[in-house]
């Protein structure tokens, strides 16, 4: 697949943006029937007449999704519709027994709103264009096949748990004038949306889980003019970091497809995490192609408006106001919080803090030890197997000089294993700092007998060479030492 380098194509073409966000509202059951939603169960467990889309059975609408869906349109700054329906969106694919999808078409629940995302210290106000409720799909597992897909799969299974558990899908309008920065752009709206949707309390929202996906639409247009180009749509990207390099990969390639006089196809795409490239779906439905018509056995939904309003009250602090509160709280500089932000480490921290640490603390091992295990593995901080409770603790035993910072890291990565909470890794470890100070002097008789030249320097006054012999008694003590115990312990000795 031939691609254009970034900046060559960012210096001729000007990227546009469409991101569409499916959302699995957390309620405990179903859309329109009361199967549990619980992830994880035995395959076809958690299913029943309706959401199995057997004949004659009629669906009821989930009154807490409607009210989630509500607020998640109010958090966004959208109108919310005094009368909506459901539709009927037809299309065969195994997983969905009905052969439609109840879904909203052209009457969703909320619409035109907005919602501001940063990056790098700058506002990028993105334009929503509806939020509306849906049922999810079924789930398909294609066995056999090299990839999970169903192209050479011997045999497929089915599991129909997913089927029916309410969806909301966030669509923006186009975004536009984001220049190089498209791919971080969209990737910082996903990551805010994630601490919005979090912070209203309406999912797990659960990439990896699939509780939150994403669809990334691109097109290419050149610099300097305004007609929209053809875009494509990568299909459910599931993380944060592949939601920004899918974005970077596509537009590299459509701009070697323009360049090479060739044109875009309208189609979906699918994100190969391994490979980092996108590859042809099927191409792209037109809303024809679906038939949509009104679900005849569902009546509308008109939300009174004292019940928005009630709604409304219930609204977290917005994502952007956040940002100006926490900073100034941390006490962070205008560098540090961008760090903090563009490491999507703000609710981290919070909860970091919440849990006992200082800001400071904090920050620091959630954008060294945690971020760099983060990368290794190619996932989202709070991915990485640690929890903000966790990191507290860490940073406690530091503070009471149960382990020094050096230790800490054996500590995360004790954690991270699996093998426990941070006491039970330190005990498990034998990490804990020898406070015998039997031991440690010893030791530091040792270092200053064997350094003689060393204690000389700092007799006469070079205390900074003192750092030479304190580094020769953590060795010695395999870095299990407080090392300003040590320090004082060789000053007293030299005298
Ligand atoms: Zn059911």
């Amino acid at each position: 697949m031939t691609v254009l380098p970034y900046e060559e194509a960012l210096a001729v073409y000007d990227p546009v943006l469409g991101l569409e966000v499916h959302v699995e509202l957390n309620t405990t059951s179903k859309m329109f029937c009361g199967c549990s939603t619980a992830f994880g169960a035995e395959p076809n467990t958690q299913v029943c007449a309706v959401c199995l889309g057997l004949p004659g059975s009629l669906p009821v609408v989930n009154a807490k999704a409607v009210e989630s869906a509500i607020r998640i349109g109010l958090a966004l700054n959208c109108t919310i519709a005094e009368w909506c329906r459901f539709s009927r969106k037809n299309y065969f694919y195994p997983d969905m027994p009905k052969n439609y999808q109840i879904s909203q078409y052209d009457e969703p629940i909320a619409y035109d709103g907005w919602t501001d995302v940063v990056l790098d210290g700058e506002s990028y106000r993105i334009g929503i264009e509806r939020a509306h409720m849906e049922e999810d799909t079924g789930k398909s597992l294609h066995v056999g096949g090299a990839t999970g897909r169903i192209h050479g799969a011997d045999y497929s299974l089915l599991d129909y748990n997913r089927s029916g558990v309410p969806l909301i899908e966030i669509v923006t309008k186009p975004i536009e004038g984001t220049g190089a920065k498209a791919p971080e752009v969209a990737r910082a709206y996903v990551a805010m949306l994630r601490d919005l949707l979090r912070a209203l309390g309406v999912s797990d929202v659960r990439m990896e889980q699939g509780s939150l996906r994403c669809d990334a639409n691109v097109s290419l247009r050149p610099i300097g003019t305004s007609t929209l180009g053809t875009r494509t749509e990568t299909k459910n990207v599931n993380s944060l970091r592949s939601v920004e390099r899918a974005l970077r990969y596509e537009i590299t390639r459509q701009a070697a497809v323009l360049a090479g006089g060739g044109r875009v196809i309208q189609e979906t795409r699918h994100w190969h995490e391994d490979s980092g490239i996108t590859t042809a779906g099927r191409s792209k439905e037109t809303a024809e192609d679906y038939r949509y018509f009104p679900e005849p056995d569902l009546v509308p939904i008109a939300p009174s408006r004292e019940w928005v309003e009630q709604l409304r009250a219930t609204l977290p602090e917005p994502p952007a106001a956040k940002l100006q509160r926490v900073s100034a709280e941390w006490g962070f500089s205008e560098l540090e919080m961008r760090d903090v932000v563009s490491a999507g480490a703000v609710n981290a921290i919070e909860a970091t803090v919440a849990a006992g640490a200082s800001p400071q603390s904090a920050r620091k091992w959630w954008l060294t030890e945690v971020a760099r295990r983060a990368n290794e593995a190619g996932v989202d901080l709070e991915d990485v197997g640690i929890s903000p409770q966790q990191v507290a603790e860490v940073q406690a035993l530091v503070e009471n000089r149960t382990i020094n910072d050096k230790l800490a890291r054996q500590v995360f990565e004790g954690v991270i294993a699996g093998e426990g909470s941070p006491a039970e890794v330190v005990a498990a470890r034998r990490l804990a700092i020898v406070s015998d100070e039997g031991a440690l002097a010893a030791a530091v008789n040792e270092a200053i007998n064997a350094n003689p030249d060393i204690v000389d320097k700092i007799k006469s006054g070079k205390v900074q060479a003192a750092g030479a012999l304190i580094g020769s008694v953590m060795k010695q003590m395999r870095g299990q030492a407080d090392a300003a115990r040590v320090r004082e312990l060789i000053l007293e000795k030299i005298g």
